[in-house]
């Protein structure tokens, strides 16, 4: 007898470490990833709720299950993430009384506890499971074990060092979903990179809502530098080769953290700091917390401190109140700041923010339209522009995936570059790359020296490796 999962993941990086942990702890129960989730027994949505649009996807995908599980009803449906949220969701529960399980963000232990609970299949299947482990020694309480399709394949994982959010930032609904700031103690941290890295991983990104936060809530304890560089040094002992961390908010900046990134050779230079917005009226609103003089100031000396750092930024168009000048203020902003990567979101009421409930939604959909887009488009030129200036460097590339016959990996400023090469299976490899070609998404590169590109009949692919 054998029982397998499938699990949907929407929204952040966080979910997706979150999904991550799910499977992790269903494995060690036994199950396994199931191919064609339609052949799955455990079905898990795992949600976000940050816009409304990503809410309806979550909705459509759970509803999408109802069928499934009147069909069979052995199935179990569960819903993971901030659709959740950290109360006990009791509208929502009344909402889908077909779905079995709700798990908080970060919380997979309700799926654990709910399977153990149906009885005789499940438990049989974690004894074996459990019994089989203790033989491979894999028995580690407190790493996480990834999914056996991750094992040995996967090369960048995520790790959450900081959950949760205290801010109070009008517009967001994540401090109401995730609870307040909780950091990860620094041995659980370096424990997950070590077996992460044991496991396959070269790169982690430690991540938080806002990771330059780390350590506030425990006292004395070690802030984001002292954490950065412990990772740094027992992370590479084991063969991280790269780290990064993200998001990090304009107010907690410290040069102390970019002194570290510049000074330890495996931190890499990317720095994640929204803006939000650039007009100070609109900022103050948002609750954000600085100024656009400041946040100006604050690039100015990351780019001082961090040599050849790439900077990326958020920001919401159309906030409650955002006339034309102001938005031409942030406009204005990101063409004088020519930031490595925006991502870009529309405004879209949440419940419980304070935006949603005192300030109303009034810039039209086509004007929201209409400044993502010229904000997209100008990006678009910065980015081209910022690429072009590689071209015929050489820079080192982690080789993620092949893709389309091509290598694809990650420069140190987080770019993405293909190149070709059908000597071995680079995965996992640092590899130097010359910069052949350059677009806004995405530069194309080739092994110094190697002269013409191989014809396409002598790219190799990845089931031949
Ligand atoms: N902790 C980060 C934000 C993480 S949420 C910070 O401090 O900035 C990810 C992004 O979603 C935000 O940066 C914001 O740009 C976007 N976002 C959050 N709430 C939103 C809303 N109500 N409407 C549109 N975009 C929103």
């Amino acid at each position: 007898m054998s029982k397998s999962y499938h699990i949907w993941t929407l929204g952040c990086q966080m979910n997706v470490s979150d999904s991550q942990r799910l499977a992790s702890e269903l494995e060690k129960m036994g199950l396994s990833a199931a191919e064609d989730p339609e052949q799955a027994d455990v079905l898990v949505v795992n949600t976000c709720v940050v816009r409304q649009s990503a809410e309806d996807k979550g909705m459509g995908r759970i509803y999408s299950l109802r069928p499934i599980k009147e069909k069979y009803p052995d199935k179990v449906v569960g819903v993971m993430g901030c659709m959740v949220g950290v109360r006990d969701p009791l509208p929502l529960r009344k909402k889908l009384p077909f779905v079995d399980v709700f798990m908080s963000p970060s919380e997979p232990l309700p799926m654990v506890d709910f399977l153990r609970s149906k009885g005789d299949e499940y438990e049989a299947l974690a004894a074996e499971a459990e019994s089989r482990a203790m033989r491979d020694a894999i028995q580690d309480e407190d790493a996480l074990v990834l999914p056996s399709h991750e094992r040995g394949n996967l090369i960048t994982a995520h790790v959450p060092v900081v959950y949760g959010c205290s801010h109070a930032c009008t517009f967001c609904i994540i401090p109401f979903r995730r609870g307040v700031e909780r950091s990860r103690s620094v041995g659980e941290i370096v424990a997950e990179v070590r077996s992460l890295a044991r496991q396959g991983v070269r790169e982690v990104t430690l991540l938080g809502q806002i990771v330059d936060r780390y350590g506030k809530d425990i006292p004395d304890g070690p802030d984001l530098g002292d954490l950065l560089r412990i990772v740094h040094d027992e992370g590479v002992k084991e063969g991280i080769q790269r780290i990064r961390f993200l998001t990090s908010h304009p107010n907690w900046m410290t040069d102390k953290i970019l002194d570290t990134v510049a000074e330890l050779p495996h931190l890499m230079p990317q720095i994640e700091v929204p803006a939000q917005a650039g007009d100070d009226e609109v900022l103050r609103r948002m609750k954000r917390g600085y100024t656009q003089e400041q946040y100006r100031q604050l690039i100015e000396r990351i780019r001082a401190r961090v040599p050849d750092v790439a900077i990326h930024t958020d920001i919401i168009v159309g906030f409650p109140g955002e006339t034309e000048p102001q938005f031409e203020q942030t406009l204005t902003m990101l063409k004088d700041l020519k930031l490595d990567k925006v991502h870009l979101a529309k405004y879209s009421p949440r419940p419980q923010t304070v935006s949603a409930r005192t300030m109303p939604d009034d810039v039209s959909d086509e004007e929201k339209e209409r400044r993502f887009r010229e904000i997209d488009r100008a990006q678009a030129e910065i980015n081209a522009e910022i690429n072009a200036r590689r071209l015929g460097t050489q820079t080192p590339v982690l080789v993620e995936e092949l893709q389309g016959g091509k290598w694809r990996g990650r420069t140190p400023q987080n770019k993405i570059v293909f190149f070709e090469d059908a000597s071995r299976d680079r995965r996992g490899e640092v590899v130097d790359v010359e910069i052949i070609w350059t677009g806004p998404w995405s530069m194309q590169g080739r092994l110094p020296g190697s002269g013409d590109q191989p014809k396409p009949n002598e790219i190799i692919q990845l089931s031949a490796l």
